[in-house]
């Protein structure tokens, strides 16, 4: 299911949507918070286009929303076994704090699952290179 050829593989390790070779971020680590938002403009492997319109990963605001409410939840969780109540002010914290531990990767992963869902694998597409869009 993580091998090559599925769309997880290409999302877990920031990979080519097209070719599931070539990195999709200058810095392709998840944890890493230098040169964060820094995508390569082309895949390095088979040169499709990572970003074929301006505000093309304006959706993918939505998936982090998603992703973000995970570790959140898991936090609030956690204040609730030491304490009555949660108020807002804990909930936002807690919000502050699973942004703070997981923003680099929240930002990465949903952008890796947003060009997912339009850019499909090809096989071929590393040993034939071609670029589209543009
Ligand atoms: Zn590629």
């Amino acid at each position: 299911m993580l091998g090559k050829g599925s769309k997880l593989y290409s999302i877990a390790r920031l990979k080519c949507p097209r070719c599931h070779e070539g990195d999709l971020f200058v810095n392709n680590s998840l944890l890493s918070w230098s040169k964060m938002s820094e995508m390569h403009p082309n895949c390095p492997v088979c040169q499709q286009v990572f970003e074929p319109e301006p505000g093309y990963y304006y959706g993918a605001m939505f998936v982090s929303y998603a992703l973000t409410s995970g570790p959140t939840l898991a936090v609030v969780w956690l204040m609730m076994l030491f304490s009555d109540e949660i108020t807002l002010w804990m909930f936002i914290g807690a919000l502050l704090v699973s942004l703070l531990l997981f923003l680099p990767a929240i930002f990465k992963l949903s952008r890796a699952i947003w060009i997912n869902i339009f850019i499909g694998y090809d096989p071929t597409a590393a040993s034939s290179p071609q670029a589209r869009g543009h």
